[in-house]
């Protein structure tokens, strides 16, 4: 009989793991039609509240709930990973526990990976209910990765995607420690059918993600997937070299007719200040790099596990 697991992270989600799970179960009716069993992982990222008992309650009622507990906090991008790792089905899908990734999907999500796809995808059209800033930023941030980067990464993706074991497989090969599972999902490749809907805002509790961590998240994305940044030195550099170059030539012709080199006290400021914050700048980018060069050369496990039932 084939299997479909159901990977469900959840830091501090007391409220919502019930929720999630009794609505989960009101769409699953098509599995028994197709003679597929299911487990559903929650996969407790540290969580300080009562995350863990209430999955060990679930558990007394219904032998298919699955739980890895880590020993703290490690981030959602490895709850997913140990997620997947875990997993046993055929078929894989990622879920919030806030229900902002519907259950309602499933059916039709399950028909397309019949007609040959090897995922389907979710993306959400708009976004509604978020902050204007974080939209904002959001789109620049799609926007500059289509430039930037050769993986694709499409705008709104959530992380809400059905896989085929394949795929599932071929994402854990994967094993980098800074993971951004929406570059990675697409650096894989694979058939991926994508399927829209508006944005739903959480069921309960809050969200954990406030904006300077997406926005650290985003730099992080950036460094896992393109190397643009550090072409920007080299840009720099000719550039200035151009100029410093034009400006030399001006130099010479302006004392050879008006005399008086030394004045143009300002404009040397100006252009100390301004070159050495562009190479500030640059050593910056390197920095970046280099650092999430060490993390990878460390190679720590991308998570701990506490108890696992
Ligand atoms: N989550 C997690 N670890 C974290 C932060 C979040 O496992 O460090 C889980 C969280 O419990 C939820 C999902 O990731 O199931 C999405 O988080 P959230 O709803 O806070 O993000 P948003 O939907 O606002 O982007
Ligand atoms: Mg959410």
């Amino acid at each position: 009989m084939a299997l479909l697991s159901v990977i469900v992270p959840c830091y501090n989600e007391e409220e919502n793991i019930i929720p999630f799970y009794e609505e989960l179960t009101k769409h699953i009716g098509f599995l028994e039609e197709r003679q597929i069993g299911l487990e559903v992982l929650y996969v407790d990222d540290g969580s300080r509240d009562g995350t863990v008992a209430k999955v060990k309650e679930l558990r007394q009622r219904d032998g298919r709930i699955r739980l890895v507990s880590f020993s703290r906090n490690f981030g959602k991008e490895a709850a997913m990973y140990a997620g997947l790792s875990h997993s046993r089905g055929d078929y894989v899908v990622l879920m919030d526990v806030d229900l902002q990734d519907p259950p309602s999907l499933l059916p039709e999500m399950f028909s397309y990976i019949g007609q040959g796809y090897d995922s389907v995808a979710t993306r959400r059209v708009s976004r509604k209910g978020e902050p204007p800033i974080r939209s904002f930023f959001a789109r620049r941030f799609y926007g500059l990765m289509k430039r930037i980067s050769k993986t694709e990464i499409m705008d709104g993706a959530r992380d809400y995607r059905l896989m085929t074991r394949q795929m599932v497989d071929a994402i854990l090969s994967m094993q980098e420690y800074n993971r951004f599972t929406k570059g990675i999902f697409g650096w894989v490749g694979f058939e991926t059918k994508w399927l829209e809907y508006e944005n739903i805002e959480r069921a309960r509790g809050e969200t954990k993600w406030n904006f300077w961590k997406l926005f650290l998240y985003s730099l992080d994305g950036i460094a896992a997937f393109s190397t643009a940044p550090l072409m920007l030195a080299s840009v720099a550099g000719v550039i200035f070299c151009i100029l410093a170059f034009l400006m030399i030539v001006f130099i010479i012709v302006r004392k050879l007719l008006f005399g008086d080199p030394v004045s143009g006290w300002p404009s040397l400021v100006c252009i100390i200040l301004m070159t050495s914050g562009v190479q500030f700048f640059c050593t910056g980018i390197l920095g970046q790099y280099l650092a999430k060069t060490y993390m990878e050369v460390k190679k720590r496990p991308i998570y701990l596990i506490k108890e696992e039932i």
